[in-house]
């Protein structure tokens, strides 16, 4: 192993990661459109875009001038008492395609602290409304939200090890995930149980949060746009908020532009990130409706508490201008269907193989199920070999690649990972 390496394993945290049985690193050298390039050599096709985030593939030369030309302008300004073009050139471009409620934008610096902000901004609104005793969260089963605390304490308790944190996590609501497939009409029983949730505990709960149509990181599931679009009319009859975290599915990759528009519905609050800026920087955005804006603006405080030092960074919103202004000149739509469709040609067959319980396709989304957990150990090392960068969590063989994947490359990265899967269970 290599001094770097060694040095790498010995003293750096990587995400989920035991400093005392650290599983292997691949150190990249560089990465350029869909190939990320390992430092002895191996090029691999990226089925991850580095998780949501890459729609544009690396090195895009578009998004690399964008942040070159704001270099050459100011890397970065304070937002306290100072504003700049780009963001507000974001704030028209976000304004403008995000649900029509949605007026007011906050800049975050990552998911999870655009999480944080929106569960402040449904607290906050409440305690402008005379009502502090509203506060509480229903979060779902196999819902995640990212890492902080607040955002953690409103993730699936089980995945999100809620037993090792529990005397400092917030303690909220949470319901059984949704059931109903993506495609089906929802029945009544599927909200029954947040129904009644409501009828006991809307006098306490400030919002409902959850990722609309694909729960992510806690199980890649995909549910019904009816179920979501029943969801958001409970909210409005129990007078409790609703905040749609779209931190994985925002700008197109559920196979519409945000995926709340396949239900038709608009949050009171949505969350925005990784593919925000092309995946070139830790970036978010919290947006919501002049209702919840003004409630706060008026109420106690008087302002929204919350203002991040690098709040609004002008490189981050240059690149976020650019990445969204190249998504709307590309048809993204028709991109998106190209995907979606040659990844059930190539991706789901593979359910035919025993150790593979189902295997799903949504937008630009593949998931293959397995019916046991996947040994990390054995299989990330055979999927490198096998030419491509994919990494499984749980039971989850995943893939979202970057937008530009060619028909080709994303045939061989299904191929391969059908592979590789014959190869680790010796099929
Ligand atoms: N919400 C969802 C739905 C996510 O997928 C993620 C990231 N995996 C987050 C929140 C947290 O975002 P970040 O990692 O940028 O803090």
């Amino acid at each position: 192993m290599s001094d770097d390496l060694l040095f790498d394993r010995q003293h750096l945290w990587h995400p989920y990661s035991s400093m005392s049985k650290p599983l292997p690193m691949y150190k990249v050298q560089s990465a350029s459109g869909v190939r990320i390039k390992l430092e002895d050599g191996r090029e691999l096709i990226d089925g991850m875009a580095s998780w949501w985030s890459v729609i544009h593939g690396y090195r895009n030369p578009v998004l690399d001038e964008a942040i070159k030309d704001q270099l050459d302008n100011m890397a970065h300004v304070m937002f306290g008492g100072l504003t700049h073009q780009p963001a507000i050139d974001l704030g028209r471009k976000l304004v403008a395609l995000t649900p029509e409620p949605l007026q007011h934008v906050f800049y975050a610096d990552s998911g999870s602290v655009s999480v944080e902000v929106a569960i402040k901004m449904a607290v906050q609104y409440w305690q402008s409304q005379g009502k502090p005793e509203k506060n509480q969260l229903l979060g779902f089963m196999h819902g995640y939200h990212g890492d902080t605390f607040a955002a953690m304490s409103v993730t699936d308790p089980v995945n999100g090890m809620h037993h090792l944190f529990n005397r400092v996590l917030p303690q909220h609501l949470f319901a059984a995930a949704p059931a109903t497939p993506f495609g089906e009409a929802c029945q009544p029983e599927d909200l029954a149980e947040v129904r009644k949730m409501l009828e006991k505990h809307s006098h306490e709960l400030a919002a409902i949060i959850i990722e609309p149509i694909v729960q992510g990181a806690g199980g890649m599931r995909f549910y019904s746009a009816d179920y979501l679009k029943q969801l958001r009319g409970l909210c409005d009859e129990y007078k409790v908020l609703l905040i749609c975290d779209e931190i994985a599915t925002g700008f197109g990759r559920s196979g519409e532009l945000f995926a709340c528009n396949h239900a038709g519905i608009s949050p009171d609050i949505m969350c925005l990130g990784k593919a925000l800026t092309g995946g070139y920087m830790s970036f978010a955005a919290t947006l919501c409706t002049r209702e919840v804006a003004m409630g706060i603006s008026e109420g106690e405080a008087g302002v929204f508490m919350h203002g991040p030092t690098f709040m609004a960074n002008p490189l981050a919103c240059s690149v976020a201008n650019a990445s969204i202004q190249l998504l709307l000149d590309n048809d993204w739509c028709s991109n998106i269907r190209r995907i979606e469709s040659l990844l059930k040609e190539h991706l789901l067959p593979a359910v035919e193989l025993v150790p593979v319980s189902s295997a799903r396709v949504l937008g630009a989304i593949g998931v293959i199920e397995m019916a046991e957990p996947v040994d990390m150990a054995v299989m990330q090392p055979a999927l490198v070999d096998a030419g491509v960068w994919v990494r499984p969590f749980g039971k989850l063989v995943y893939i979202m690649p970057p937008y530009i994947i060619s028909d080709e490359d994303l045939a061989t990265l299904c191929h391969s990972i059908r592979s590789v899967i014959e190869k680790v269970y010796k099929l």
